[in-house]
């Protein structure tokens, strides 16, 4: 993952460590007279796992839609694996979000299905695998998860944890090569935390996939980035691999932050 330093000149770019999976590109988003994210710049290379901090508000979310396609930039290009994701005809745009999967805060579930068929079905019906294989990957997708004994329930059975859980599952079901994570510990319980981010922490470990996290479990970011981004309104303040941004960094709005977080 590197940076754009061009707006930041104090900073060193940090050099590109393999091949580059999503670039964001002069991304300028607005909503009404409201500049979001302004001019943004910056990939994640292939197998990281880059992790975004900062204030609630300053755009790390907006990033995560951006690249679901749920919004749109205003001004800029995304690219994800070489192919153009905005703008791009809509056929084009079809291919390359089945290369990507996100994790929400609120899990969004199907209710009415159960915990397989949540996972099975986009697998089915958008990757055209048939039901057993679906199937077969689905539980061993459950397995990792750690909720192997759950195929058959229905959602509202389970904890918010095991929930978070199974959605994490479903969206390894569709073999993304970057998944996207939404705070997703943050509508959880406090003792149910723990579990969820150990499971990440393990597909962190154990699996190739691109991770681009949005995270207040700083000890979390810790262990899992490769790099971390501190934003602020809606521009990168700092960036660097953990051990620099929550040991030593070098800018007083990330210290700032990291004083009230931590
Ligand atoms: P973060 O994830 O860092 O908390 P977000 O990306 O969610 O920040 O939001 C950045 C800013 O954009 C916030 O001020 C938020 O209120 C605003 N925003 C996000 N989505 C919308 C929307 N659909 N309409 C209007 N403003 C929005």
């Amino acid at each position: 993952m590197s940076v754009d330093t061009a707006k930041n000149p104090d900073h060193a770019p940090v050099p590109a460590a393999g091949p580059e999976l999503v670039r964001l590109e002069n991304v300028t988003k607005r909503f009404g007279d409201h500049t979001v994210l302004d001019g943004l710049d910056f990939r994640v290379d292939a197998g990281k796992h880059v992790t975004l901090i900062g204030p609630s508000g300053s755009g790390k979310t907006t990033i995560l839609r951006l690249l679901m396609t749920l919004t749109t930039p205003d001004e800029g290009t995304i690219t994800v694996a070489g192919e153009r994701l905005f703008p791009a005809p809509a056929k084009q745009v079809r291919e390359i979000r089945k290369k990507i999967g996100m994790v929400f805060q609120h899990f969004n579930l199907f209710p009415n299905m159960t915990v397989l068929r949540n996972i099975t079905e986009a697998p089915v019906t958008v990757l055209g695998l048939s039901r057993d294989e679906a199937a077969e990957r689905a539980r061993e997708l459950l397995e990792l998860v750690g909720l192997a004994d759950k195929c058959d329930a229905h959602p509202g059975q389970l904890s918010g944890g095991q929930q978070q859980r199974v959605a994490i599952a479903r969206a390894l079901a569709m073999r993304p090569q970057v998944l996207l994570l939404d705070e997703v510990t943050s509508a959880l319980d406090p003792e149910l935390v723990a579990g969820v981010l150990d499971v990440l922490r393990d597909i962190a470990r154990s699996t190739d996939i691109t991770m681009l996290c949005v995270t207040h479990e700083m000890g979390f970011a810790r262990d899992i980035s490769d790099q971390v981004l501190m934003f602020d309104a809606g521009r990168v303040v700092e960036s660097g691999p953990p051990e620099k941004i929550f040991g030593d960094p070098e800018q007083e709005r990330t210290r700032e932050f990291l004083s009230a977080v931590l």
